[in-house]
């Protein structure tokens, strides 16, 4: 599925977020001390090898809504932006933590010049965000910030699943 508004390019596709070699970063959905765990954080520090977490180290630990951006290594990536997405529920305000995420990820990508981004589902697998609930934020504010970019011109959304795909579809069409 694809929707281009603006001149800003936004799609939402299923597969692996370290299968996306058409961009030049992936986001992780992190844990706060940027270890490789389950999940996504797995896949990728797997994908990119022990440099990766060599690099996050002198980051960590980072607060939810936080993001921090390092190199991809082994990855077919220019670079990685790792957010820590939040618990659901554990903090009164997870929405606003996990749109922080999105927001904070787009401004590392804007200030590095970033033409091309792909984001998992944030906070939707270990963290309990609702996938329905979560989609909503992700797509809402990503929409907010289009107008604001100047150099992001390719945002993927990569869901794992056909039935997370097409909650994020169908957030798309009805969101714009
Ligand atoms: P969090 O800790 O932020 O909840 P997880 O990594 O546990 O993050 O999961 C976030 C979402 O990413 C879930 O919907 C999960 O199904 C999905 N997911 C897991 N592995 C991958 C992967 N390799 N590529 C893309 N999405 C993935």
């Amino acid at each position: 599925m694809q929707v281009t508004p603006s001149n800003v390019h936004i799609e939402a596709v299923k597969g692996g977020i370290t299968q996306q070699a058409d961009v030049q970063a992936i986001v992780n959905a992190a844990n706060a001390e940027l270890t490789t765990g389950g999940g996504v954080a797995g896949a990728i520090h797997h994908a990119a090898g022990t440099e990766l977490y060599k690099e996050c180290q002198q980051f960590a630990p980072i607060r939810p809504g936080e993001a921090v951006i390092t190199s991809g290594y082994k990855l077919p990536n220019e670079y990685v932006i790792h957010c820590l997405g939040p618990v659901y529920e554990r903090r009164k305000n997870y929405e606003e933590l996990l749109e922080k995420c999105y927001i904070n990820a787009l401004q590392l990508a804007e200030e590095k010049n970033i033409k091309s981004i792909a984001f998992p589902a944030i906070s939707t697998g270990v963290f309990g965000y609702p996938m329905e609930a979560a989609a909503e934020v992700a797509v809402k504010t990503i929409l907010k910030q289009i107008p604001q970019l100047k150099h992001v011109e390719k945002i993927k959304f990569v869901l794992f699943t056909q039935a997370d795909l097409e909650i994020y579809q169908n957030k798309l069409e009805e969101l714009q």
